[in-house]
């Protein structure tokens, strides 16, 4: 999956638990976020090829690593509230940049989290860990393109390097991000319903992984 359709996964996923209606919009951000987190990996291209091809989709993409950095961003994320300065950070680049946001809505200076509790640190854990994992799910059946072979994980890496793959899709197939675009369009539509219609989407979607499998 590109790294567009696997934040909308993240995403589409939180949505689709109501989790939003308690914890905001931060919730949902943080899925995005820890669900692309796993290609950290790919940015070992900057360090040369050959480091490049041993690193990639095999150190963030293991059990362990992938399951580890989630929980670690939910927990950092959770505490500091990233997320919450993040948006803050880029409303204001994107006011001195001359682009008029709307002002009743705060952008630039939305409240910190004041208050942690228990409840709340369990919630950021579980679904930055179901994020991350949502990755390897994503990774294991969407693989290769048309010239290229499919990627093995290794899923228990650096125990073991047995790598695994379920090719169901070819990777930048355009039907995923497809599904994924009518879902926003749904849900701009019909803002008060994103949790069926993000459900719906993830249905779409993985309706579509296994027709392709059958298929292909
Ligand atoms: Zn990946």
């Amino acid at each position: 999956m590109t790294t567009i359709e696997h934040a909308l996964l993240g995403i589409n996923g939180a949505l689709a638990t109501g989790l939003h209606r308690r914890y905001g919009w931060q919730v949902v951000a943080l899925a995005g976020l820890v669900a692309i987190s796993p290609d950290w990996d790919g940015l070992t291209l900057v360090l040369g090829p050959v480091l490049f091809d041993q690193a990639h989709r095999v150190w963030g993409h293991s059990f362990l690593t992938c399951g580890l950095l989630g929980i670690l961003i939910g927990v950092l994320d959770y505490r500091f509230d990233v997320v919450t300065r993040l948006a803050n950070v880029s409303a204001r680049g994107l006011r001195r940049c001359g682009l008029v946001l709307p002002a009743e809505q705060g952008l630039g200076s939305l409240p910190l989290r004041r208050e942690r509790t228990v409840a709340g640190y369990a919630v950021w854990t579980l679904v930055a860990l179901a994020a991350a994992l949502s990755h390897l799910a994503a990774d294991l059946v969407v693989s290769g393109t048309a010239t290229l072979g499919d990627w093995k994980l290794q899923l228990l890496w650096p125990f073991s390097t047995e790598g695994w793959i379920y090719p169901h899709v070819h990777w930048g197939d355009p039907g995923m991000t497809i599904i994924f675009v009518m879902g926003m369009l749904a849900m701009y539509r019909w803002r008060n319903r994103l949790q069926v219609i993000a459900a719906a989407t993830l249905l779409g979607v993985a309706a579509y992984i296994v027709v392709c499998g059958a298929l292909g």
